[in-house]
Formats: structure tokens, sequence, C-alpha cells
């Protein structure tokens, strides 16, 4: 019967059975060694981290300083707590500190990645002495509260801040001093970025001025001095994320702001700026004139633009 050659093909198809067990176990293995591998290396896409009503609280808590006029008390508490929010967030900050026109300028710088930055984000936080364009002239020689006009530049770079990742290009944050006193007796505009400008030697690629770009009723135009370049680069991220019903494609107002010094040395720089808003250099320039939505329009397409400068997609 051939008995004696049963135990030994019995034991053939043990083996084969064992070589077979061996083969799909390393099949298995290399397949999902593969998709780890394929999950780890993919191009990183996140979605937007940008909390407006986080940015709100902030246009809420400068104004609870009081009037942030250089050399006043809201001045120097604004500044502290800058400093708090900005090192918190684990940035490096410095204050730099020079003279003009008689006046101590104190530009709030927040670094990261090194002294070469790629890109400048700017804000004035200080406020304009007085409400001259009110409509009640008894109201003129007072101070603005600069919910729109100071407040919400400084809100929106706080919040991207603390939700940027350490890995983009080196960026600077500058909070301006002395942005708002034009037209009054011994001041002009922009003393801040002038003098920025004149002490910091940078060569970045592009410089963001973000100014009354918190109104409830928000609509940015495209401004005239800015650099054209750099002013559609930044439209057609907010038309990629559905923002362009703020960002809105056409020209309009030709501004003197923190931008002017960076294009007057030949730096790529724009205003972003919603110039239409009636409380302009009024007492109603307040925070329920401001909204969280709006902040986050602003500060969402900002996130989107700096990921994308830095090699990575967000989501929004
Ligand atoms: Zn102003």
């Amino acid at each position: 019967m051939g008995q004696g050659r049963g135990p030994g093909r019995k034991s053939v198809k043990n083996k084969s059975i064992a070589v077979y067990l061996t083969i799909i176990g390393l099949l298995f293995t290399i397949s999902v060694g593969w998709y780890v591998f394929a999950f780890l290396t993919q191009p990183k896409s996140a979605s937007v981290q940008f909390d407006g009503q986080r940015a709100y609280t902030d246009v809420q808590t400068q104004v609870s300083f009081g009037p942030r006029i250089p050399g006043s008390q809201g001045h120097a508490r604004v500044q502290a707590w800058m400093r708090e929010e900005l090192v918190e967030a684990g940035w490096q900050v410095e204050v730099q500190e020079s003279e003009a026109m008689g006046h101590t300028i104190k530009n709030t710088v927040a670094k990261k990645g090194g002294e070469n930055p790629q890109i400048i984000l700017g804000a004035h936080y200080d406020t304009r002495m007085f409400a001259d364009n009110d409509p009640n002239p008894e109201n003129h020689a007072l101070p603005v509260p600069g919910a729109n006009d100071g407040a919400s530049g400084v809100a929106v770079l706080l919040e991207l801040a603390r939700i940027l990742p350490d890995e983009t290009v080196p960026i600077w944050l500058v909070f301006f001093d002395a942005e708002d006193n034009g037209n009054i007796e011994g001041w002009d505009w922009i003393l801040g970025s002038t003098e920025f400008v004149k002490t910091n030697s940078i060569q970045p690629r592009a410089v963001v001025i973000v100014d009354m770009i918190g109104d409830a009723d928000l609509n940015i135009y495209k401004e005239r001095n800015s650099d054209p370049d750099l002013t559609d680069e930044i439209w057609s991220v907010a038309e990629s994320i559905e923002n362009d019903t703020v960002f809105i494609p056409d020209y309009k107002f030709s501004m003197i702001d923190d931008h002017t010094p960076f294009i007057r040395a030949d730096i790529p720089a724009i205003d972003i700026i919603d110039f239409d808003y009636p409380y302009w250099h009024t007492l109603q320039d307040t925070p329920d004139k401001v909204s969280a939505e709006s902040l986050q329009a602003v500060g969402e397409t900002l996130e989107v633009w700096i990921m994308s400068q830095s090699g990575q997609t967000t989501q929004p």
C-alpha cells in the first residue's frame, strides 16, 4: 500500500504550509510598512488653526487698557501685555527704542527663525491722541478708543503668533509704535515703521501690514501704493479659501501707512486695510464695531499664505 511513504508526504505538505504562511506574513508586514511609510511621508496638509474669537478677545483687552497714546499708561500696559503673549507663544521678543521728532519710539519685534526674516507682518499698536473726525466737535480733543484702528491689527498678529508652527519660513512680527498722530503739531504719521526701516538692515521677500481689518462690515480693496505682485498673491489665497467677499479684487484707496517706509526702501510691501470705516478717528471706534468673523477672514488668509510659503498646504 506504500504506507511507508505516507508520513513523508505529510511532512512535505506541512513544510509547504509553513513556507506559504511565512510568505503571507512577510507580504503583510511589507504592506503595513508601506502604508505607514506613505502616511508619514505624504505632503503635510493641516487645517486652519486661527481663532477669530480669541483675536476678538484681544481687541477687547487692548481697549480695556484705555487709549494707547505714546507715553501714556495704556501704551505701557499694552506693550507689557504683548510681550507676555509673544513670549508665552515661544517667540524671541525685543523692544527697539529710538527717538523721532523728540518722541521716544518703542517698536516691539517678535522673531522666529533668526535674523533674516523672509516674511514680516506688521501692525501699529498705538492709538491716535485726538478724535478729530468725530461728528461732535466737542470730542475732537479726546483720544480714540482704537478698537479697529490699532487693536484689530495687533489682535490678528498675536493670534498668528499663537498658532503658527515652528516649521515656517523665518518670520518677524513687528508691532509699530507712533503710526497714528499725523496732522498733529509736533508729530507725523508712521514714525515707528520709519524708524524700523532705518535701523534694521533686512531684505525680506514680503512685508504685510494689517490695519483697520476688524470692521464687522469688512470690505478690503487692493491698495494702490502696495506691491502689485504681492497684492495679487494674497488676494488669490483669499479667493482660494472663499474669502473673496472680504478681499475684493479691485483697487480703491492710496494710503500712507506702515508699508510706506518699506516701499520707499524697495522692499515688497502691502497694506491690508479697509478704509471704508465710518468710525475712523471718532469716539465710536469701539469693540462692538469689530467682529470675530472679520478677524477670522484676515487671520486665516494670512495663515494659509504663510504656510504655503513654508511648503505646506492648509485646508479651511
Ligand atoms: Zn488711525
